[in-house]
């Protein structure tokens, strides 16, 4: 059997109309009344059918309209053969609900009938309610800037992203699940707990505004630097913050420079040491952790014997090219848990965590050994070098900083004057070097 083979009687339409969830009525064009129902136009009303049938097509409106403006709308329904009609409905126990009817003129047996389907538009008035709010929050957003936008909804933990975010995150315009875990589980594990208490700072009202840079992860998995900043953009009436919008900046380019900045600022140039500035800031650092945790801490001050006789002879590039090639193989046979830095000029430190006088000994007796042994090739002559160290540990020679590099300083002072190219331990006590 074909579909144009099935010729639909009145049976099928009511049974068809018996099914559907909107509103079905028939009406009289002259008189406006309700000639036929289906269940969905009284139960929606909370009547009984004959509630319904019969009763002008009116008594159903909230605003009673009288039998002129009646016709004048049968006119434009008849003239326009479709009209769409927002108006509310009356319940029988008096309460409203807005509605689109939408009718159109049909023919049945030589009579002209107005067809009318209403539908609850309760939800969807909702929604554009909804969305109005949202889209008045993001746009006092994007007006602002051209970066990308989000918008949560903490009641229901729904996330709007806009595209320019996804873009800047590498995702198309569909992906991007709309929950808050999308972007939690995109922040840097390292960033994640300082991110999220900013954001709780500024729900708890002790922040202004919620103001973050951190690192978030892109779709191909690189993490981008982003400056993030957002505001409660509405509350509940008791006060309850209901919504946040915010605005994302990527600042990869600004931090990868500013990152390199620091780390210009924190090493030397011709050895790729860290340099003295940074060699104060680990050792306080490491010093307080020594103190806390009750642990030694060992440093080597080293300086290489009788340099400036390397530059007269050889010259000053060739004077340079001795600095790398000692700084590499330092580097490379020191400990990972160490820290090597250019104190100075030809002076080297070495700051041992967690080490006893006599482990700094045998790994400054190490070291010595590795330099006298290395002969640095520079164009068609090669040069050898010594080091003479000097070795102090905290807390057997020393309390602070200043008097453990002055304790390891004359430790080395000892050991050029012993002849150079040996290594020589701090006799001091805490308290006895004068700074
Ligand atoms: P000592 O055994 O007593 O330490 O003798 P020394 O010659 O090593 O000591 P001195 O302090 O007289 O000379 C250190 C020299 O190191 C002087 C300086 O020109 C040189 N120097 C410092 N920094 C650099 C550098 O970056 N490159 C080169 N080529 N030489 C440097
Ligand atoms: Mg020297
Ligand atoms: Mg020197």
């Amino acid at each position: 059997m074909e579909c144009n083979d099935i010729v639909p009687n009145l049976e099928f339409y009511k049974n068809l109309c018996a099914h559907i969830s909107d509103a079905v009525y028939l009406i009289e064009p002259d008189s406006s009344k309700i000639l036929w129902v289906n269940p969905a136009g009284y139960k929606d009303l909370l009547m009984d059918e004959d509630d319904v049938l019969h009763q002008s097509v009116l008594s159903l409106q909230k605003d009673v309209i009288g039998p002129q403006q009646w016709s004048s709308i049968a006119q434009v329904i008849h003239e326009t053969k479709r009209f769409t009609f927002i108006g509310n409905h009356k319940r029988k126990n008096g309460t409203i609900f807005p509605v689109e009817v939408i009718t159109s003129v049909i023919q049945y047996q030589g009579k002209e009938l107005f067809l009318s389907i209403a539908r609850d538009i309760t939800n969807r008035q909702l929604q554009e309610a909804d969305l109005i709010g949202r889209e008045k929050n993001i746009w006092t957003a994007i007006n602002a800037s051209s970066d990308g936008v989000w918008d949560w909804n903490i009641i229901d933990n729904s996330v709007y992203f806009s595209p320019s975010l996804k873009r800047m995150l590498g995702y198309g315009p569909d992906e991007m699940e709309t929950k808050v875990e999308t972007w939690k589980n995109n922040i840097h594990p390292h960033d994640l707990s300082r991110v999220m208490q900013a954001l709780e700072e500024h729900i708890q009202g002790t922040r202004e505004r919620y103001e973050s840079v951190y690192r978030l992860k892109n779709r191909n998995g690189h993490y981008l630097w982003v400056h993030d900043i957002g505001c409660i953009t509405e509350r509940l009436k008791n006060g309850e913050v209901l919504n946040l919008t915010g605005i994302v900046r990527d600042i990869t380019d600004y931090k990868t420079h500013e990152l390199r900045l620091m780390e210009m600022a924190a090493y030397d140039e011709l050895t790729h040491l860290r340099n003295r500035r940074e060699c104060i800031r680990i050792f306080d650092k490491q010093l307080e952790f020594a103190a806390r945790s009750k642990h030694q801490l060992s440093v080597l001050l080293f300086d290489l014997d009788f340099f400036k006789t390397v530059n007269d002879r050889y010259g000053h590039l060739a004077g340079d090219q001795v600095l790398k090639d000692i700084a590499q193989i330092l580097s490379q046979h020191v400990r990972k848990s160490d820290y090597l830095f250019r104190w100075g000029g030809e002076e080297f430190m070495l700051i041992c965590p967690s080490t006893s006088r006599e482990e700094v000994c045998i790994l400054a007796e190490k070291l010595r050994n590795v330099i006298e042994k290395h002969i640095t090739h520079y164009q068609n002559i090669t040069i050898s070098i010594t080091a003479s160290f000097g070795l102090a540990s905290y807390p057997e020679n020393a309390q602070s900083r200043e008097e453990l590099t002055l304790s390891a300083d004359s430790a080395l002072y000892t050991a050029k004057s012993k002849g150079r190219n040996c290594v020589v331990y701090a006799k001091t006590q805490p308290g006895q070097v004068t700074l």
